[in-house]
């Protein structure tokens, strides 16, 4: 079983609140904040409070984490004013472009066109 809480890791450290984020909503599980390299108007990342390093290293035991990360995804695209559409994308290891090693739901709207991942 993973480590609920890594002190190297970036996403660690902001889910906890010892680095500052644009938060847009936290519960017990989840933080979602906004990116800071946004690739559209609205660039939020949706993050497990748990440190889960990417979608390889899930278990099954985080099922139902993973489900509650896509189901609140449309909310808070809304909420964030994404009215037309968004897109949900989860980078996994070196050859699907992940950066930051600790599980994360992009989600990207707003209107076009978007400077990268569009
Ligand atoms: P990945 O490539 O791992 O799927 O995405 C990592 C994302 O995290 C990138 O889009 C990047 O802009 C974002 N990011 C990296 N460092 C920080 C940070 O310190 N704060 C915030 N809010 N976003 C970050
Ligand atoms: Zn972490």
């Amino acid at each position: 079983m993973s480590a609920k809480f890594d002190p190297t890791c970036l996403f660690c450290k902001i889910a906890a609140g010892q680095i500052p984020s644009a938060k847009v909503h936290e519960d017990d599980e989840l933080v979602v904040f906004k990116d800071i390299h946004p690739a559209a108007p609205v660039h939020l990342l949706i993050v497990p409070k748990k440190h889960i390093a990417s979608l390889e290293t899930a278990e099954p035991e985080d099922t139902a984490l993973l489900g509650r990360m896509l189901a609140l995804a449309p909310q808070l695209a809304h909420d964030q004013g994404a009215s037309n559409g968004f897109r949900v994308v989860i980078n996994t290891g070196p050859d699907g472009g992940q950066e930051v090693y600790h599980l994360h739901v992009h989600v990207m709207g707003g209107p076009r066109p978007w400077s990268r991942m569009g």
